[in-house]
């Protein structure tokens, strides 16, 4: 029986990355009842919510989306369609892990790290005014049982994967309230998990250790703007953000997107990367139980790599079509 998904096409290159993504899941008999739903800068151009309550009730029934980037529309008040879609839904986990990729050649060799970064809270709470006519004030909103979830989260995944360290990522050095609520909960949950080794790092130490110690690295823990900065980060070290999949878990449901944007200059051109959605496509497979799918399609990936068939941002010419096309004919050789 087919799996029904909710589908966002996203705006900018997002449609002509999922038509790669289904070009692909077709070419690997991927059974997928795709449930196309509204989000993103289309619906405010048709006048709409920038999420409509309809998309997050569909969402909320299937319980389970595969979402393309979206563009936040530049203005006064606007909001991002993305930070509205993971509140609404409380997707509080966002899980973005970066390896190694045959083919694609970075300094950083054997790369294999998972990042869990607090999707709900901190300053992308969005409450932000100016205090004065000269001074903006933008309030950080951390809470005990946003911290607690999200790194009870990282811990559990560590336990079920067999990764053996957990590492809890913050500034409570210089942010002793908020930052301070965050490492008392982490110090407080990993007593918990005696099996699984752990400790603590500020943000700007860990950077430099990623870069320069990626291996002693397995699992990170982390609030919301640090998660999204190093999250960026670590995708350029996995070789940039046309291939750094991710995840967004809640309670009842689970979204899955790239870690980049919309990436709006290359729109039409058939130019981007496909490889990032695909992958969070291959995680949701995971997550439905569509593990052969899931191995086929990242073998056909790593295959169509190695023999040297790439987007421009890895130093080849395929186009997105191009690519997509390229990884089904390794799919059905
Ligand atoms: P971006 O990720 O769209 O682009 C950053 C750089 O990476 C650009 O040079 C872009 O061309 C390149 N890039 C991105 N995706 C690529 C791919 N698949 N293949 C090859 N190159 C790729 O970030 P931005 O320019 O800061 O943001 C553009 C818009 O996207 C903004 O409106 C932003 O709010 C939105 N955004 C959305 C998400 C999301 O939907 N989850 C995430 C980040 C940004």
């Amino acid at each position: 029986m087919a799996h029904k998904v909710c589908l966002i096409r996203g705006d900018g290159t997002g449609p002509e990355l999922v038509s790669a993504v289904e070009t692909v899941f077709r070419a690997a008999n991927v059974a997928i009842d795709w449930v196309e739903v509204e989000a993103g800068l289309a619906c405010v151009e048709a006048g709409k919510p920038i999420v409509p309550d309809e998309t997050i009730e569909k969402i909320r029934e299937v319980g389970i989306g595969l979402k393309a980037p979206m563009t936040t529309p530049i203005g006064k008040g606007s909001v991002s369609p993305n930070v509205t879609l993971r509140k609404r839904l409380d997707l509080y986990a966002c899980v973005r892990p970066v390896f190694s990729l045959p083919g694609v050649e970075t300094p950083f060799k054997n790369l294999d790290i998972v990042i869990f970064r607090e999707n709900t809270e901190d300053l992308y709470a969005q409450i932000e005014y100016m205090a004065t006519e000269t001074v903006a004030h933008s309030v950080k909103v951390i809470s005990e049982s946003g911290c607690e979830k999200i790194i009870r989260a990282a811990f559990e995944y560590a336990r079920k994967n067999g990764r053996k360290k957990v590492v809890g990522v913050h500034k409570a050095n210089i942010m002793k309230v908020a930052d301070g609520l965050f490492l008392r909960t982490f110090k407080r949950i990993s007593e918990e998990y005696p099996d699984i080794e752990s400790w603590d790092n500020i943000v700007d130490n860990q950077c430099m250790q990623l870069v320069t110690k990626w291996s002693i690295y397995d699992v990170l823990v982390t609030l919301n703007l640090y998660g999204d900065i190093v999250s960026d980060l670590a995708a350029g070290m996995m070789g940039g953000l046309g291939v750094a999949p991710g995840a967004n878990f809640g309670t009842n449901c689970a979204v899955f997107e790239a870690v980049h944007g919309s990436a709006p200059k290359y729109t039409g051109m058939n130019k981007v990367n496909p490889t990032a959605l695909l992958l969070s496509g291959t995680l949701m497979l995971d997550h439905l139980g569509e593990t052969k799918a899931r191995a086929d399609i990242e073998g056909a990936l790593k295959a169509t790599l190695m023999k040297g068939v790439k987007t421009y941002d890895l130093g080849g010419s395929a186009t997105t079509s191009g690519f997509a096309e390229a990884i089904c004919s390794e799919l059905k050789g």
